[in-house]
């Protein structure tokens, strides 16, 4: 096992500045008001850097900033833009160690995901919107002999993203790359939770891009983000959390008819049909491996598989494996490379998470593993750790229909192919799912059947560059990932002309 050094100690990856500010016009600045918030790490619950407190004013400075860049920055030809994004690539992926090790010690995750999974995949996003920008070309179709109608793909101008503290800069990148590489101009506001990794990262890349292209304004919702969302000045916001707030952000937008989208909340269900037991071979393992996936991010996901129906006839025995393969996941420091469950954002979302389990106990339902915090001791002792939990019960229970975003699953049993879309099409959100399944037309049917933007067949948690994310009914609306995305950073001009 490698023990990554924590920021600051000697042989740290990195090594965070004592406070960060605002970064507005390619510059750092002040906020107006002069104040700042501590920013903690939950690996130990200690304080480790300080962050500028947004406020309207740094917001409409920074769309200052942003309306000032954007057209110039408009005007720059594709292979401009996409020479730039592979130059932050390049950045991240030599400086990929101090990247993780930030993203870690803000959100508590643990190491490993950074490290093969969060930042190469977010520099894949800047590659793949590079490379997507340049195969566009305005398309010419002839209307008669003498007419001619010429489309553009214009940039909006200033556009507002603002992102959540689960996978800061992974989900960064979703947004930044189809902003930039189709020419607008950023507004961006980290979450209050975990802006300190996003601005190691802007350490290591911003001089790549022209003053006031991207903008970085820290805060807390209701101070920082409502200005900029609610902002006549911007042309579209783009808005990863829950689903309350994102209900606020459509009210703001749609007063000003302004373009959304919407990345929100899961419940999503993980199906297993019986044939995934008909041997005890590599696909049997491969299937328990995707049933602990809930412990991602420490379950602190939209898309975790967080409610796990199992066919009746193999109930038992599956759960008991499953049950086996969720205690024996590593819940740890942190930054040692072999943990798989690391700490929960903040002591709020940990108390949070507490509360439901106990709520979950309330309504009755069994606890099969887990089931309370974990006190790691040593320097971990003031972080915010809970076991793995796996419960079971039924849907009657609020814990199967509310989003619980902490390392908890919820498992009952199905009958047959029906019940299981049904049980599966039970909540309000309709994000994510997981099938497993050895038979392609089960496999098939439940695809198409399941109310989801993502169905994920014989694996889960793929999040490449090119396969589009998004949700139905209260997950939200629109499509993130995918060069479909580029098109909710544009306008489409035709310039109709007769000669
Ligand atoms: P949240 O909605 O409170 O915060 C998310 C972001 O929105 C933060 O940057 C926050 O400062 C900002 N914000 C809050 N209120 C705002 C307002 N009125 N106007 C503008 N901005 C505002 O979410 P949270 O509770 O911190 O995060 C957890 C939730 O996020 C979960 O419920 C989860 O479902 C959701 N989430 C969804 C996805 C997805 O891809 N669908 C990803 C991560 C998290």
């Amino acid at each position: 096992m490698t023990r990554y050094a924590s920021p600051g100690q000697p042989g740290s990856a990195v090594s965070f500045a004592q406070r960060y500010d605002h970064f507005i016009g390619g510059e750092y600045v002040k906020p107006v008001k002069g104040e700042y918030f501590d920013n903690i790490t939950p690996v130990t619950g200690e304080r480790f850097t300080e962050i500028a407190r947004g406020t309207h004013e740094d917001v409409e400075r920074a769309l200052d900033a942003a309306e000032a860049a954007a057209p110039a920055w408009g005007r720059t030809s594709p292979a401009e833009r996409a020479a730039i994004l592979n130059g932050i690539a390049d950045r991240m992926e030599a400086e990929l160690t101090r990247l993780a090790v930030a993203e870690t010690w803000d959100n508590g995750k643990p190491i490993r995901e950074p490290v093969i999974a969060d930042i190469p995949l977010a520099i894949d996003q800047f590659r793949y919107f590079a490379a997507a920008i340049r195969t566009q070309e305005g398309t010419i179709s002839q209307l008669d002999d003498n007419t001619a109608a010429y489309h553009f793909n214009e940039p909006l101008g200033v556009v507002a993203q603002i992102v959540p503290w689960n996978v800061p800069l992974f989900l960064t990148s979703w947004k930044l790359a189809p902003a930039l590489a189709a020419g607008n101009a950023v507004v961006l506001k980290p979450a209050e939770q975990t802006p300190a990794s996003i601005h190691v990262w802007l350490d290591l890349v911003a001089d790549l891009l022209p003053p006031g292209v991207l903008n970085v304004v820290n805060g807390f919702g209701p101070e920082a983000g409502k200005p900029l969302a609610s902002s006549k000045r911007i042309r579209k916001v783009s808005f990863t959390g829950g689903t309350e707030t994102g209900r606020d952000i459509l009210s703001y937008t749609s007063a000003n008819i302004v373009p959304t989208t919407l990345e929100l909340g899961g419940k999503n269900p993980n199906i297993f049909f019986a044939d995934v037991a008909a041997e005890k071979d590599a696909f049997y393992d491969k299937a328990l491996e995707g049933f602990t996936m809930f412990t991602l991010v420490e379950g602190e996901a939209c898309q975790c598989p967080s409610r796990a129906l199992i066919q009746s006839s193999i109930y038992d025995q599956f759960l008991g494996d499953a049950k086996q393969r969720t205690e024996s996941v590593k819940l740890g420091h942190p930054l040692d490379d072999e943990t798989m469950v690391g700490a929960l954002v903040s002591e709020e979302q940990y108390r949070k998470v507490l509360s439901y389990i106990e709520q979950g106990k309330k309504e009755g339902a069994k606890t099969l593993a887990g089931g309370g915090a974990a006190d790691l001791g040593g320097e971990l002792s003031g972080g915010f750790y809970v076991t793995p939990t796996l419960f079971e019960g039924d849907h009657s229970m609020s814990i199967f229909q509310q989003e619980l975003f902490g390392p908890i699953v919820c498992a009952t049993s199905f009958s047959d192919f029906d019940d299981a879309i049904r049980l599966a099409n039970s909540t309000e959100y309709a994000l994510g799912a997981g099938v497993w399944t050895r038979d392609a037309g089960t496999a098939y049917r439940a695809g198409r059947a399941i109310q989801a933007g993502t169905v994920f067949t014989n694996c889960y948690h793929q999040y490449t560059a090119h396969s589009a994310i998004g949700g139905y009914g209260q997950s939200g609306m629109g499509r993130e990932n995918h060069k479909m995305a580029l098109n909710d950073y544009q306008q489409t001009k035709n310039l109709l002309v007769s000669y």
